[in-house]
């Protein structure tokens, strides 16, 4: 048996195709445009590369883009009093600081500053709370991504066994919340769990959120399991080129998974579209308008 790959390229532009659909019927009846405004402190490359395909993303989705950079050594206070800044402004209906910020900055004081109602990575602790108690949030991209990337092969993952290795904010825990909201019985794994092999075997959804190269072997997976890998991890490639892998050995899982995401190609694709999403749910709420059909 062979997986199925689940293309989370097709998933994700499908995703901002309605997005944009959406964004024009919103522009058209309410004359409301949602914004984005994306923070950028200093100049990591891949930090640079992840603001430059938000912003081309989000001007394609007929959404307003502002973009925000800031030299690394930029006061905290300054930080702070631009996300005051923006939070104050009706055009902008998302905020997004680039993460990780540069040493000496303070990331739980600048994401506290948000204002809860445009935290669209959803990591301010309001956001976090209202989801860990069932009650309508804003939810980080990625795991939203892993639930859309779940349900193009399940529709319903009511009483499917899940397990979530990895218990970060930005990952593991919201991930947890959403599936419990699918009404899935889940075991969250981490760094001190035993026999993580065991606990795969028994799922039949695998969310492997880690950093760690290739950690969850094939011979882990229960035959026929949808298999969801967040791992980006960098290795080195030929001729002193790098390359991707996530946190699943692919080549093995794919002959015990029923279904499996790729890396890159797979839940990387979705965070941007369902950063799109958590923006124009933002500017529907904040105008008071009807939830958007995305
Ligand atoms: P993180 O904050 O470093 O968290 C890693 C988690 O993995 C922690 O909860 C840690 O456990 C757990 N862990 C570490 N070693 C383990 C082991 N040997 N066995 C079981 N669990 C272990 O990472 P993150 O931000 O959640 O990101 C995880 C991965 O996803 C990274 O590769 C990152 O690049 C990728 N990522 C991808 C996207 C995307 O768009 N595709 C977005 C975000 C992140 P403890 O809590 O016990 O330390």
């Amino acid at each position: 048996m062979t997986a199925s790959i689940i293309d989370g390229k097709i998933i994700a532009a499908e995703l901002r195709g309605r997005v944009a659909a959406e964004v024009a019927r919103v522009k058209a009846e309410h004359g409301v445009t949602p914004g984005l405004a994306v923070v950028l402190v200093g100049s990591d490359p891949a930090s640079e590369v992840y603001v430059r395909s938000k912003h081309k993303q989000t001007q394609e989705a007929g959404m307003a883009s502002f973009e925000h950079k800031l030299p690394a050594d930029v006061a905290q206070a300054d930080l702070i009093a631009l996300v005051q800044k923006l939070n104050a402004d009706p055009a902008v209906h998302g905020i997004l600081v680039q993460l990780p910020l540069p040493k000496g900055l303070d990331t739980d004081a600048v994401v506290n500053a948000i204002d809860p109602a445009k935290d669209v990575d959803g990591l301010h602790p309001t956001n976090a709370g209202r989801l860990a108690s069932g009650m309508p949030a804003l939810s980080p991209c990625t795991p939203l991504g892993c639930i859309i990337l779940t349900k193009s092969v399940h529709k319903s993952l009511e009483g499917m066994n899940a397990i979530v290795i990895g218990r970060s904010n930005l990952v593991g825990r919201p991930l947890v919340q959403l599936l419990l909201n699918e009404n899935a019985t889940v075991t969250i794994a981490h760094s001190k769990s035993r026999d993580l092999a065991k606990l795969c075997a028994q799922a039949d959804l695998v969310y492997a959120a880690v950093g760690r190269p290739e950690m969850v072997r094939g011979d882990w997976i229960k035959p026929g399991a949808t298999v969801i890998d967040v791992g980006i991890n960098r290795l080195p490639g030929a001729e002193g080129k790098t390359r991707l892998v996530g946190d699943v050995a692919y080549q093995e899982a794919l002959k015990t998974a029923g279904a499996i995401t790729p890396v890159p190609g797979g839940v990387g694709q979705m965070t941007v579209a369902c950063l799109l999403v958590n923006t124009l749910r933002a500017a529907c709420a904040i105008h008071k308008l009807p939830a958007p059909a995305v």
